[in-house]
């Protein structure tokens, strides 16, 4: 029995001293953050991570502004680079689009004024409700745009007040720790502590794990497909979910179809339709359809294929299990069509077909520039089949026409986050359209296209007048 009950006593001992062991560790793995914000382990860059944020929390928000101004500079300034590396690391996209997409980020993702506080006067004095900071987040970045995410998240979550953790896409993560070592590089020559940023350098399935189930880390926000963000919302944290999108174009026939036409080639095949706003499919009444395709290949940068072409392509772009090819993902018109035999100049930037609505690029986010175009028999019929096409990932939409009652009655039908009328899809992103831009546009769980706000708590202070007892 004394025996037994020693050997209890021996056990709880070591375990305690096991404990303030890992805790001591994990202070003084906090005060040695990495020369250029990348980790091997998690728990150190969350510990660096969770001191740093209570380095910048003794910063003013001025000083936080300064930051965020050296972010933009530095990436506006390795622009050029940053974009041609991107494109080589990942294979994705297109060099002047890749270029489009950081000037973007650094530029109108919202700094610090997005944090605006909201006041309440009365008899009893203020209460003030003021966006606080989370803590350390979590963030799961996708392989599409490995800079733009990681440009727009840290202005957006650093101007908050929090540091991050990032785990990038294991495909990108040459890219992503290229691009972290200069925003790191931007932080600490502002000021900023050393760990505001930090990303882990091997970043794999399990450390994105690690990361969700981390004590030290109080929110997630993943931006990529269906699973990464269920499995965010699963942890039982705050987080943000930014999913996967299926967007449709509508045309109707009341639709300036010249215009239509140049709109959907443009908003395609930006950065080769990786971008998951990008029009997918394009849904159009059939009195109109002929004028569309014949306005889209006018535009010289939209090669039509023909029925032969088209069956060659199928086979080709989607695999024999339903999905898009990998291979073709993100490459160049130019690229894909040579594959089936299909030579056109430099000019091309998208490749067009006429599909049945069962075609299987209707309903796949295809993220490649090879568009289906479907041909519906009037409005009502187009709008419940964009709808259904659309899968309810309430991600974007996009509808060309004069008709107010029709695109009314389209926005209300889809419920998607963004909802483009008679522009390009990237309008909605702030590209020749009003607003700030997000790369994390959180559909599923509803924070719309997130910017500094979104990565706060609300925290209210309460000044109270004439106090008596109630
Ligand atoms: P992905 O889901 O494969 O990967 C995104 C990130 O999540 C990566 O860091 C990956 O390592 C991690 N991840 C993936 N599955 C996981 C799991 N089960 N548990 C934990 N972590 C996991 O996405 P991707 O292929 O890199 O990117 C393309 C997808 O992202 C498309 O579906 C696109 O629509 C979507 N996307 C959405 C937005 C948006 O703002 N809504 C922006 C860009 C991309």
């Amino acid at each position: 029995m004394t025996n037994q009950s020693e050997m209890i006593t021996d056990l709880v001992q070591k375990v305690v001293e096991q404990l303030a062991a890992k805790e001591k560790s994990s202070i003084s793995q906090g005060d040695h953050p990495s020369a250029d914000g990348m980790y091997d382990s998690v728990d150190v860059a969350v510990a660096c991570a969770a001191t740093a944020q209570k380095q910048l929390l003794k910063l003013s928000l001025k000083q936080r502004e300064k930051i965020i101004a050296s972010i933009r500079k530095a990436c506006l300034e390795n622009n050029e680079e940053l974009a041609a590396f991107a494109i080589e690391d990942t294979g994705y996209g297109r060099y002047e689009d890749k270029v489009r997409e950081n000037i973007l980020c650094a530029e109108k993702t919202p700094g610090t004024e997005d944090l605006v506080p909201t006041a309440m006067t009365g008899d009893s004095g203020l209460a003030l409700v003021e966006p606080a900071p989370v803590g350390v987040i979590g963030a799961l970045t996708p392989i599409t745009n490995p800079t733009g995410t990681l440009i727009n998240n840290t202005i957006s979550m650093v101007a908050a007040g929090n540091t991050v953790v990032f785990n990038p896409h294991p495909s990108a993560k040459a890219t992503s720790a290229k691009m972290v070592a200069l925003l790191h590089k931007a932080i600490v020559d502002a000021g900023g502590p050393p760990a505001t940023i930090t990303a882990i350098a091997e970043p794999t399935l399990d450390r994105a794990k690690e990361i969700i189930n981390h004590p030290g880390i109080n929110m997630l926000v993943a931006t990529g497909g269906k699973p990464v963000v269920k499995a965010v919302l699963s942890s039982g944290k705050k987080a943000i979910g930014a999913g996967a999108g299926n967007p449709p174009a509508l045309v109707d026939e009341t639709a300036n179809i010249r215009q239509a036409a140049e709109c959907i080639v443009n908003g395609a095949s930006i950065n080769n339709n990786i971008f998951c706003i990008c029009e997918k499919e394009v849904i159009v009444v059939e009195e109109v359809a002929d004028s569309l395709i014949k306005f889209m290949v006018e535009t010289g940068k939209a090669y039509l294929l023909n029925e032969a072409e088209e069956k060659k392509m199928t086979a080709l772009v989607v695999t024999p299990d339903g999905k898009a090819n990998p291979a073709c993902i993100g490459k160049n018109v130019q690229k894909i069509l040579a594959e089936i035999g299909v030579t056109v100049g430099e000019e091309y930037r998208l490749a067009i077909f006429r599909a049945p609505k069962d075609h299987p690029l209707v309903w796949k986010e295809q993220m490649m520039p090879v568009i289906p175009i479907v041909s519906v028999k009037d409005i009502d019929e187009a709008i419940d089949f964009a709808v259904e096409v659309e899968q309810g990932n309430r991600h974007t939409a996009i509808m060309h026409s004069t008709n107010v009652e029709h695109l009314s009655r389209f926005a209300r039908a889809v419920q998607t986050t963004i909802f483009v009328k008679n522009g390009p899809c990237y309008a909605g992103i702030g590209l020749g359209g009003e607003g700030h831009t997000s790369f994390t546009i959180a559909g599923p769980t509803g924070e719309g296209l997130t910017s500094a706000r979104s990565f706060t708590r609300a925290r209210r202070c309460v000044l109270v007048e004439g106090f008596r007892i109630i």
